[in-house]
């Protein structure tokens, strides 16, 4: 009688005749009348257990006058499904109201809406994880602690894998959810061994150090997109981690927007490494910072209050690189090719006339190329040539060219990039290699697992580069991924089970999405092509994109030249193509590699590592390239003949041959890869939401918050979850869970539609429906159905 499902009841229709009709109320028989007393005490001692509740039963029972007409104004709806008026502005008026009671979360059916709170909440902590440990959803008021419960619970009963889904804009507080998400998975897979939860639980910490970094909007910006997978055994305990990154913005390496800032671990190690060593081995003198980290001024971003900040950071990471397992040495590594990438930035080069060339460069201050050929433990002189000449092969001879100003300043950056870039692939693959199941206890294969998506969200800035290109259409990828489960999955198993459920209008994106990733005229496809010819110009590449893309998606803005618009299913975007194609080629000259290569630091050989028979310095490995390309066949031009001998590839791992392969072509095989981890879980959303952009709490922007509802389509969420059924179990199946409710044990019903609707009648559920194979019921009958059981046994 007491129990929670009922109590939630009468909160939403207060009165005691809709009572008499509940099904549980049967049981109770006699004893009806002393419920309102018996609610009182419940809620009381609720109250006292549970301190989130207490405001909301408060205001409960303070303000809220007992007629049914106004009841429904005036209580707050734990799932939005439950509403009886179902348009936006109940909607938004739910949420606010939920809001300005700190009830952050609130769900629509099974997927969960979490508003940012900006501001630290006391509902994480170890009491919280008790609570939200295999109970029933609705026992508790919405939280992340329950999607985080539900996975779980679902990957130990059904066996199989899970996949939650965090998406927002940036700042709506996706990352924070996903730490969250991990620290309960941690407390709910009960790992037996306490090194191991430590570890998972510094992973987040030390790849965000490394990954993310103050933005306009954000000041911990995930500049890269992280799925990590928690593996379990098959009885629940966590026995690993993995991770795997996309896209990350190397680009912010060598330049940041106005007012942003470089990744977090520049300023860290800038702060942090010892003042002697820093000098001698680093080569970071504290009077004059990097340019890669300083402002316009010339002084580091921070002020001394953020700089002790930093090193108190700075310790925090010494202490996760040391509790996941990193070696001291390879510690040291890291820090010496982050040291080497600041002094590398700060390399110049001016212009020097000759008598027959005026375009050569030459470095004017020899001391930033001396500290970063030092710290990277390289030739001083190798470092110089590979950035001011570079060689061309033209019929089997070697001419070397000097680079102009310009293009040395570009291969200077270029390896700035790509050291960065490798380095935090090395970084994530280590950690995975230190958190990855010990075989003893049970094989990868045997386990399962909860992957956490946390990706960038969709990017509409003032001036929009390849970089938002590519992170919007990775979340057109995952708001296809959610229509496909929130609604086309739904609708297609009612066609085929016979069932009349009223079609639910939706925005369909796949055919922008094929406008990006089709083959061989989708966006990415024809960005490529046009990247292979050596002429091809930004202005080409729209204009190749015009003719191709005729579809309402893209247009060409008049009067505005390199610019194209696409139509997301968040909103317009304008994207302006300068400097896109170099962007995709993403090319590092093979001398940089060669001379990397010769680093008496090992990590830095490894990173560079392409499985060549033959190494040796730059001279030498220009010689091995003359000879080699002496025997190419006479149709190679010098420029193709160039991208394919002489070029080297970003993902070497990745690619065979030899054969470059571009930021596109690796972005669309992420894609795909991830998609192919994702499908085969089962599928949990959060939505993250921002209630306002000026970071303050408690403030509630109904438009911004109305504009995230549209855009992903939460609001048509709501109304397929309360008309559809979230619960579709074949007759067998249900027989043989609740034929308790109807029959004696000594019997055995047929698992036939009859078995069924006899338990479905004996319940007294009802709006329940029967397909050709399968019951569908609510998502709220099954918890009423499991608390039956519970009883009856
Ligand atoms: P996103 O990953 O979506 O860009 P973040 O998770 O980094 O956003 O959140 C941005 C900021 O919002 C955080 O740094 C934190 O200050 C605040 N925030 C987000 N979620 C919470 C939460 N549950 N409790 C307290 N603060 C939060
Ligand atoms: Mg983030």
């Amino acid at each position: 009688f007491a129990n929670r499902c009922l109590i939630k009841d009468f909160e939403r229709r207060p009165s005691v005749t809709h009572l008499l009709d509940h099904p549980f109320i049967k049981r109770v028989r006699g004893k009806v009348f002393f419920l309102q007393n018996q609610l009182a005490k419940v809620l009381q001692d609720q109250k006292r257990l549970n301190p989130v509740t207490k405001t909301r039963h408060e205001r409960m029972h303070t303000r809220r006058p007992y007629h049914v007409e106004d009841a429904e104004k005036y209580c707050l709806e734990d799932d939005l499904v439950n509403l009886e008026v179902l348009d936006e502005d109940t909607i938004i008026h739910q949420l606010q109201k939920r809001y300005a009671d700190l009830l952050i979360y609130t769900y629509v059916g099974d997927i969960l809406i979490a508003l940012n709170p900006f501001q630290n909440l006391s509902i994480y902590s170890p009491q919280f994880s008790r609570l939200y440990h295999g109970v029933k959803r609705a026992s508790n008021p919405p939280h992340i602690f329950a999607s985080a419960d539900a996975a779980y619970q679902c990957m130990v009963t059904l066996s199989k894998d899970q996949c939650i889904v965090i998406s927002g804009e940036s700042g709506s507080g996706k990352t924070e959810s996903a730490h969250l998400i991990v620290q309960h998975l941690t407390f709910l897979g009960k790992a037996n061994n306490q090194t191991l939860r430590e570890k998972i639980l510094q992973v987040n910490s030390l790849v965000e150090a490394f990954g993310n970094a103050c933005t306009a909007i954000n000041d911990n910006s995930s500049r890269f997109g992280k799925y990590l997978e928690m593996m379990f055994t098959p009885t629940g305990v966590v026995m690993g981690a993995r991770i795997s990154e996309y896209l990350l913005e190397k680009s912010r390496v060598i330049k940041q927007a106005a007012g942003e800032k470089n990744f977090h671990i520049f300023y860290y190690i800038y702060a942090g490494l010892h003042h002697q060593k820093k000098l001698s081995d680093f080569r970071l003198p504290e009077e004059k910072p990097p340019r890669y980290i300083a402002d316009e001024t010339g002084k580091v971003m921070h002020d001394i209050t953020s700089k002790e900040s930093y090193r108190r950071q700075f310790e925090a990471i010494q202490h996760c690189f040391r509790i996941i397992g990193f070696t001291n040495k390879e510690v040291h590594s890291v820090y010496r090719i982050l040291a080497g990438i600041l002094n590398i930035g700060n390399i110049e080069f001016a212009a020097i006339s000759s008598q027959h060339q005026t375009d050569k460069s030459e470095v004017p201050n020899a001391e930033a190329l001396q500290n970063a050929a030092s710290v990277l433990c390289i030739s001083p002189e190798e470092l110089q040539e590979a950035l001011t000449s570079h060689c061309v092969v033209t019929r089997g001879e070697t001419i070397i060219r000097a680079n102009t100003v310009d293009r040395a300043a570009d291969v200077r950056d270029a390896m700035s990039k790509a050291l960065y870039g490798r380095l935090f692939s090395w970084i994530v693959n280590r950690i995975n290699t230190l958190l990855q199941p010990d075989k003893n206890i049970c094989s990868a294969e045997d386990g399962m697992n909860v992957g956490i998506l946390d990706i960038f969200g969709f990017e509409n800035f003032q001036r929009n580069s390849f970089e938002q290109l590519c992170i919007n259409i990775a979340n057109e990828q995952i708001q296809y991924y959610f229509n496909q489960h929130v609604f086309a999955l739904e609708q297609m198993e009612y066609q085929n089970e016979g069932i009349d459920a009223i079609p639910v209008e939706y925005e369909d994106n796949r055919p922008l999405l094929d406008m990006f990733l089709q083959k061989p005229l989708g966006l990415l496809a024809l960005l490529d092509e046009e990247s292979r010819f050596p002429q091809a110009t930004d202005q080409t590449l729209v204009d190749k994109f015009e003719d191709n893309l005729r579809c309402k998606y893209f247009w060409r803005p008049k009067g505005v030249e390199l610019c194209f618009g696409i139509q997301h299913y968040a909103g317009k975007v304008l994207y302006d193509a300068s400097g896109v194609l170099e962007k995709n080629r993403d090319t590092l000259p093979a001398d940089v590699v060669v001379v990397l290569r010769t680093s008496e630091n090992k990590l830095l050989q490894q990173l560079f590592s392409i499985p060549l028979t033959k190494t040796g310095n730059l001279a030498q490995t220009r010689a091995r390239i003359t000879v080699a390309s002496r025997s190419l066949p006479p149709h190679f031009s010098a420029g193709k003949a160039k991208v394919d001998t002489l070029e080297v590839i970003r993902h070497p791992e990745e690619t065979t041959n030899m054969k470059r392969q571009t930021v596109a072509s690796y972005f669309r095989y992420s894609l795909m890869d991830l998609l192919s981890k994702m499908v085969v879980g089962q599928p949990h959303f959060v939505r993250c939401i921002k209630p306002n952009d000026d970071r303050e709490a408690l403030q509630f922007s109904r438009e911004r918050v109305l504009a995230q509802l549209r855009s992903t389509g939460i609001l048509e969420t709501v109304s397929i979850r309360r008309q559809g059924y979230s619960h579709r179990i074949l007759f067998e199946e249900f027989v043989k869970r609740y034929y308790y409710l109807a029959f004696r044990a000594h019997q055995t019903p047929l698992a036939s539609k009859e078995s069924c609707v006899a338990i479905l009648e004996k319940c007294r559920l009802d709006h329940w429906v029967l397909g050709k194979t399968k019951v569908f019921l609510k998502y709220y009958h099954v918890e009423q159905l499991n608390l039956l059981l519970r009883e009856v046994i």
